[in-house]
C-alpha cells in the first residue's frame, strides 16, 4: 500500500493537495509535510475564498503561503490527495468536483469515521492525527524526514493530540515527536506560533461565549451558541472558535460540551465529551470524528438544531 502511493506520487505530473473545511493544525501541518516531499509538482488547496479567512496562527508552515484557495483553484490536477478529510462532505463546491472528476485519489487519515472515499484510502485510525499517518507512510518506504517535512508534521501531532494531552497520545507519538525534533525543529516556538500571540478579539471572543455558556442536565451537559451577531460585535474569524469547546469539557462534572455555530445553511456542531462516544451523536446527524471530539453540520435552525443535539446526548447519558 505505501508503495503504492508513492509510486503513484511519482507517476502523476500534477498533484493537488486537499486539506478540510475550516482547516486546523493537522489538515494544514499534513499538507505542508506532503507538499515539502513531493515538491514543485504538487500544490496544496486550502478550503477558503480568500486569504484573510486563513487561520493566521499557521502562517508559519512551509509552503502555505503559497495554498490555493476555492477561488483561484482550476481542474489540472491527475492526482489529488485529502489529508485529514473524514468525509466527501468536508470538500465543497468546486473542490469537490474537481475530486469526484480525478483519475487518482488518495485519502491520508485517521478519522475512524472515515468510509475510504477515495480509490486509495490509507487510514488508521489509531493514530493520533493524519501528521502521525503520514510519518508512519514515509518511515514504511524509508523517505528522510528532513528539518522542513518535521515542521508540518510536529505541527499536526502537537495540535491534534491537545499538546500530547489527550488519550490519543501513544508512547509511539513521543517516539515520533523525538524524532522529529531530532531534525533541529524549534519545537517551543511552534507551539508559541499554533497557541500565543492570539488578537485581542479572540480572547475576548472566547471569554464571552465561554462566560455565557449554558447547562442543562445537572450540568452534565454544557453548550455555548455562536450566532452571526456575536461573530460580527467581536469581529471574530472562524479560528477564533478554535478550542472553546475543550474548555468547556474541562469543568468538572461536564460529560458533553456543544458548540454551535450559526452558518448559512444552519448550524456547524462541536462536541467534545469525557467518557461517552461522541461519534454516536454525529452519527445521527451525518458527521464524524474522533470518541471524544466529533463534529457536524445540521440544517436547522440554531436553537432547534442544539434541542435535537441535547435530545440525543440523553438517550447516552
Ligand atoms: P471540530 O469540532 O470542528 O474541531 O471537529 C472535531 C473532530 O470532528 C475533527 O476531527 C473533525 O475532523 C471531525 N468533524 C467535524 N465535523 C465533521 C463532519 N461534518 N464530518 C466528519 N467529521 C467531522
Ligand atoms: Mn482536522
Ligand atoms: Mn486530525
Amino acid at each position: 500500500m505505501e508503495r503504492k502511493i508513492i509510486n503513484l506520487i511519482k507517476d502523476s505530473s500534477r498533484v493537488l493537495i486537499i486539506t478540510h473545511v475550516n482547516p486546523d493544525g493537522d489538515t494544514l501541518g499534513t499538507a505542508s509535510a506532503l507538499k515539502s516531499y513531493i515538491g514543485e509538482k504538487a500544490d496544496i488547496l486550502v478550503q477558503i475564498k480568500d486569504k484573510f479567512q486563513f487561520p493566521k496562527m499557521y502562517e508559519f508552515l512551509p509552503h502555505i503561503d503559497k495554498a490555493l484557495n476555492l477561488t483561484n483553484v482550476k481542474n489540472e490536477y491527475d492526482l489529488i490527495i485529502a489529508v485529514d478529510v473524514a468525509s466527501c462532505d468536508r470538500i465543497v463546491e468546486n473542490a469537490r468536483k474537481i475530486f469526484d472528476n480525478s483519475k487518482n485519489t488518495i485519502v491520508i487519515d485517521h478519522h475512524k469515521t472515515n468510509k475510504g472515499y477515495a480509490k486509495l484510502n490509507y487510514i488508521k485510525g489509531e493514530l493520533s492525527s493524519a501528521s502521525e499517518v503520514l510519518y508512519e507512510l514515509f518511515k514504511e518506504v524509508d523517505i528522510e524526514i528532513t528539518k522542513e517535512i518535521a515542521t508540518g508534521l510536529y505541527c499536526g501531532i502537537l495540535t491534534d493530540t491537545g499538546c500530547f494531552k489527550y488519550e490519543n497520545t501513544t508512547p509511539k507519538t513521543f517516539k515520533i515527536a523525538s524524532l522529529l525534533a531530532q531534525t533541529g525543529i524549534n519545537t517551543s516556538q511552534i507551539a508559541d506560533f499554533c497557541y500565543s500571540n492570539k488578537p485581542k478579539n479572540f480572547i475576548l471572543f472566547q471569554n464571552y461565549l465561554v462566560s455565557n455558556a449554558k447547562f442543562c442536565l445537572n450540568d452534565k451537559i454544557v453548550y455555548a451558541l455562536i450566532t452571526k451577531e456575536i461573530m460580527n460585535q467581536f469581529s471574530a474569524k472562524d479560528e477564533y472558535t478554535e478550542g472553546i469547546c475543550e474548555t468547556l469539557r474541562s469543568i468538572a462534572g461536564v460529560e458533553i460540551a456543544f458548540v454551535l455555530k450559526e452558518i448559512e445553511t444552519g448550524a456547524k456542531v462541536s462536541i467534545r465529551t469525557q467518557e461517552i462516544d461522541a461519534t454516536k451523536i454525529t452519527d445521527k446527524f451525518n458527521g464524524g470524528g474522533h470518541r471524544r471530539a466529533a463534529g457536524c453540520t445540521i440544517k436547522l435552525e440554531i436553537n432547534e438544531a442544539l434541542e435535537k443535539l441535547i435530545e440525543q446526548a440523553k438517550t447516552l447519558l
